[in-house]
């Protein structure tokens, strides 16, 4: 018997990999190969909502999360997929700027008490910056394939799409085909809405979009935040991001998506640029806008991580591991980010 199965190698069944190894239990990650969220995202980690000027709830420890994982894989194989820089948010009037001097007074950890005066050519801040520290980007697509790559060595990954008919459940063991495993965890992001045990969560479809540039702009190793970010990449191309769209039916890269991007861009950038690449992806949001992470109201051994929203890249390790410890060390896990919260959503099966 497998100690486990893991559903959904994207941020989430990766990161939840990941504490598993570590703890020298026996798995198996299963991904179907297509392609979810995790492999469109820009991979912004920021402790603050800078449309609002407010840190993200629990950000200290989210960050610290984060940063184990990323230093215990660096530490194991001497690579390291984060690029940390410090995001300028541009400020637009006299009255944004004094919003930030007011926040920067409530999270001196995280914003500049003073407005940064860059003079990028190329890029109109007539009324300056803030600077957010601690922030940065992670290489999501490379960590991603780095670690698949290393879990199908050791031959716990798999590719195959999980159907879900194929699941039963015996006393304290849930068969999935052939195979036998003490617990299943489940992080296949909005694909979650096509699970039968973990359908009625709250999950919301987010499409997002996102551009790289080839531009003559130089912004000095730092991102800009102004109404889109613009990101250096390591071959001298930019990542423009994102589109946040709730109605659209579709998962591609869009007409739409593309002008919506430009046309943000275009308020602050004024210098010839040409779109190189164009990305998409659907987030798994929830509407209270917290992940969700724990165990089946009634089938014993399930269990689920999702509801990374648009901040896996920060929120992941830090859910893998209150999981883990959950199962296996009967912690508790926070009622704010525990899936216990929707259970009245769950309508019992009379036959498991
Ligand atoms: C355009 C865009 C930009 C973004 N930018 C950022 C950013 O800058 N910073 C940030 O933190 N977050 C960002 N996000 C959000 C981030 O991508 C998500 O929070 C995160 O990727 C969710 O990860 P996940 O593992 O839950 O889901 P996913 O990444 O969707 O992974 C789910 C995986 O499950 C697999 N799967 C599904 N069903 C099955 C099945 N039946 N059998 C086998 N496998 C299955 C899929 O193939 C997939 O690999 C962005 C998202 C988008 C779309």
């Amino acid at each position: 018997m497998t100690d486990y199965l893991i559903v959904g190698g994207g941020l989430a069944g990766v990161s939840v990999a990941h504490v598993l190894r570590k703890h020298n239990k026996h798995f198996q990650l299963i991904d179907s190969g297509v392609g979810g969220a995790s492999f469109a995202a820009g991979g912004v980690y920021n402790p603050m909502v800078l449309k609002r000027f407010k840190m993200v709830d629990g950000a200290a420890m989210y960050l610290d999360r984060m940063h184990a994982m990323f230093d215990e894989i660096s530490r194991e194989h001497k690579k390291d997929f984060r690029h940390p820089m410090p995001i300028l948010r541009r400020l637009s009037s006299f009255e944004e700027q004094n919003e930030w001097f007011l926040a920067s007074e409530r999270y001196p950890q995280y914003l500049s008490d003073t407005v940064v005066r860059s003079d990028f050519a190329g890029i109109d801040a007539a009324f300056g910056y803030g600077e957010v520290y601690q922030a940065g980007w992670v290489d999501v697509i490379g960590f991603l394939q780095f670690y698949t790559e290393l879990l199908e060595k050791e031959n716990c990954w798999r590719k195959e799409e999980v159907t879900y008919s194929k699941f039963s459940f015996e006393s304290g063991f849930i068969r999935y085909g052939q195979q036998t495993y003490r617990n299943v965890i489940f992080c296949e992001g909005t694909a979650v809405l096509r699970n039968p045990f973990f359908s009625y969560l709250p999950i919301v479809r987010n499409k997002g979009e996102v551009l790289n540039i080839k531009t003559t702009v130089d912004t000095n190793g730092n991102m800009i935040k102004a109404g889109v970010f613009l990101m250096p990449l390591p071959n001298g191309d930019y990542k423009v991001g994102a589109t946040y769209n709730w109605r659209s039916p579709d998962n591609g890269p869009s007409e739409e998506g593309r002008k919506e991007l430009m046309e943000k861009l275009e308020t602050f950038l004024k210098c010839e640029y040409e779109v190189t690449a164009h990305f998409s992806g659907i987030r798994p949001t929830v509407p209270d806008r917290q992940p969700l992470i724990g165990k089946h109201p009634q089938i014993e051994g399930l269990y689920a991580l999702n509801g990374l929203g648009s901040r896996g890249v920060m929120l992941a390790p830090a859910c893998a591991e209150l999981l883990f410890d959950f199962i296996e060390n009967q912690a508790d896990i926070p009622q704010e980010v525990n899936l216990s919260r929707y259970a009245a959503r769950w309508q019992p099966m009379d036959r498991i």
